[in-house]
């Protein structure tokens, strides 16, 4: 390698080098600029892979037409079959694109081939040689069908090798990334995110979960991921290795990972396969293309089929590429409206396995919390009791238990159904109700008002215009289980709190009864005088009536 090229990167300010500055964020996923010494890119980020020897669509064409701003190559490869020809004009001459090059070790091939024939420093060197904007170290992946025993070896030799890495790397204007190995063995995962945090990469990896996308275990693909981003500096981008299906980026950005690398547009082309936000299609089952990116608006899957082979490949090719900017442009939108959970949920119900993911996020509801903004720009859409994992529920549910404190004054509490207008306090229907009720029981002096409503559970009156509480929509008729968390906070509400007086108007038509009794339930055991009124029209009347008279 010439020495006064490498010396004179050496040089270069380290300050300069990387900066990864969060724009925007929901959930865990974030809209990121990262710098690059070949410009800074917005993430997230899909890097299409490409194969200079290979390749179907030019890389530069993925620039200009497809909007790509970093492609990835694999450096073991180069090596092998283009030896010092990248290093004399650079990597991005030599790819023929300007933008960010990425690249990766070899160690894939490590897991599908065995052993590669390069040393971890060989490659290393090797990509400081050739200029990659990004470069990986040769780590061991861990894999599927492993022991616990051989996937603790990968961990330990990919922790080694990392350690190494720091004494004989040279070049500081290279962005390293530190890949967390483990599988599905999630203490292993956590160790390597921990141990790996230690060492200064500007990007950390999660390797090898292709496996487990393969075989549509996205269930433990979430735990791997977690598992990953919970020992991980939050500051640094995450890399998810091997992802390229769009549809499950909506499931990866939102778990916090800001990369992904695609093969699978050329692969699965080569397979006559079609891909979707929703799934995979085969060329061959389709009447109809489902797309109108600019190669399907003109095509037919007829005239598709018919085209000679290369052709046909690089026709899917390109539509799959199209597809997954598509999608990265909609997710990114999402953030930018704080809609990103309402985004993944219309995802993950396009595969059951997919839904099954979704709902292995309660188990992770804690930390998504915590990152998520607390306000965001657009309201939330509750559908069913799959959004009751939300981070805005649960924050509503830690303040209510945590922090708040009903006003002194007030001995009765007046608790009222949720009215389709939002503030609840300002709607028709409760200042009608609330006209219908004896005088004590209008007086704010006297009588606390909060409003059972979904999916939140209690809010009280004086809070019913901070966000969210009245920035939703909810899906009627509700099902089983709001109905049953919405019982649940009114009645551990009521255990918490020490009002003399429980008054409930019960609203049956919208929620049978249940949160009565889980008041009456909570009433009783705290020995709490509770009565309760019924809203419909006919007995409306008779139950104020009865009201009255019980005072
Ligand atoms: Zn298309």
């Amino acid at each position: 390698m010439n020495l006064f090229y490498i010396r004179a990167y050496v040089s270069l300010d380290k300050a300069q080098k990387m900066s990864f500055e969060t724009k925007e964020k929901d959930l865990l996923a974030r809209i990121g600029k990262l710098k690059t010494r070949s410009g800074t890119v917005e993430t997230p980020l899909l890097f299409p892979v490409i194969n200079p020897f290979t390749q179907l669509v030019p890389p530069s064409r993925l620039k200009t037409e497809f909007g790509f701003e970093a492609v990835i190559t694999n450096a073991y490869i180069l090596r092998k079959h283009a030896g010092n020809q990248p290093a004399k004009n650079g990597l991005h001459k030599f790819l023929g694109f300007d933008g960010t090059v990425m690249t990766d070790s070899g160690a894939y091939q490590t897991l599908v081939y065995g052993d590669v024939e390069v040393t971890p420093r060989e490659i290393v060197e090797y990509q400081e040689h050739i200029g990659s904007d990004i470069a990986t170290i040769l780590d061991i992946p861990t894999g599927w069908k492993v022991s616990e025993e051989h996937a603790r070896q990968t961990v330990d030799e990919t922790l080694r090798r990392a350690e190494q890495f720091q004494q004989f790397k040279v070049r500081e204007d290279i962005l390293w990334v530190g890949p967390v190995q483990g599988g599905k063995y999630l203490d292993l995962v956590a160790e390597s995110a921990k141990e790996m945090s230690k060492l200064p990469f500007d990007i950390y990896a999660l390797g090898s979960p292709t496996e487990v996308m393969e075989r549509y275990r996205f269930d433990v693909l979430v735990d791997m991921i977690m598992a990953a981003k919970m020992n991980l500096p939050v500051e640094r981008p995450l890399h998810l290795f091997g992802a390229g299906h769009p549809f499950m980026f909506a499931l990866a950005v939102a778990l916090g990972c800001d990369f992904f690398d695609s093969a699978a547009y050329a692969l699965y082309a080569k397979e006559n396969r079609y891909l979707s936000e929703t799934g995979t299609l085969r060329l061959e089952e389709l009447e109809y293309f489902p797309c109108t990116c600019p190669k399907c608006a003109k095509a037919t899957p007829r005239t598709v089929s018919e085209l000679p082979g290369k052709d046909r490949e690089t026709f899917l090719a390109e539509h799959n590429l199209h597809v997954c900017t598509g999608e990265l442009k909609r997710i990114k939108q999402a953030i930018k409206d704080g809609r990103l959970w309402e985004h993944l949920e219309m995802r993950m119900h396009g595969h059951p396995a997919l839904f099954q993911a979704l709902k292995r996020l309660k188990k992770y509801q804690d930390f998504i919390e915590k990152s998520d903004p607390s306000t965001k720009n657009r309201g939330l859409f509750y559908c069913d009791s799959v959004g009751l994992m939300r981070p805005e529920i649960l924050r509503h549910r830690k303040k209510m238990a945590e922090k708040y404190a009903p006003p002194e004054k007030p001995t009765a509490l007046l608790l009222a159904p949720q009215t389709q207008m939002k503030p609840f306090h300002k709607s028709g229907t409760f200042k009608e109700l609330l006209s219908k009720l004896p005088e004590q029981l209008r007086n704010t002096e006297k009588t606390h008002v909060c409003f059972y409503a979904a999916p939140f559970g209690v809010v009280p009156m004086e809070l019913d215009e901070v966000y969210p509480l009245s920035q939703h929509e909810t899906a009627l008729p509700l099902d089983k289980e709001t109905v049953e968390y919405v019982a649940e906070q009114v009645s551990n509400y009521i255990r918490m709190t020490d009002y003399k007086r429980v008054i409930l108007v019960n609203d049956k038509e919208n929620w049978n009864n249940t949160v009565m009794k889980a008041c009456k339930k909570a009433c009783t055991q705290k020995n709490t005088r509770f009565q309760y009124i019924n809203m419909h029209k006919n007995t409306d009347k008779a139950s104020s009536e009865r009201l009255r008279k019980t005072r």
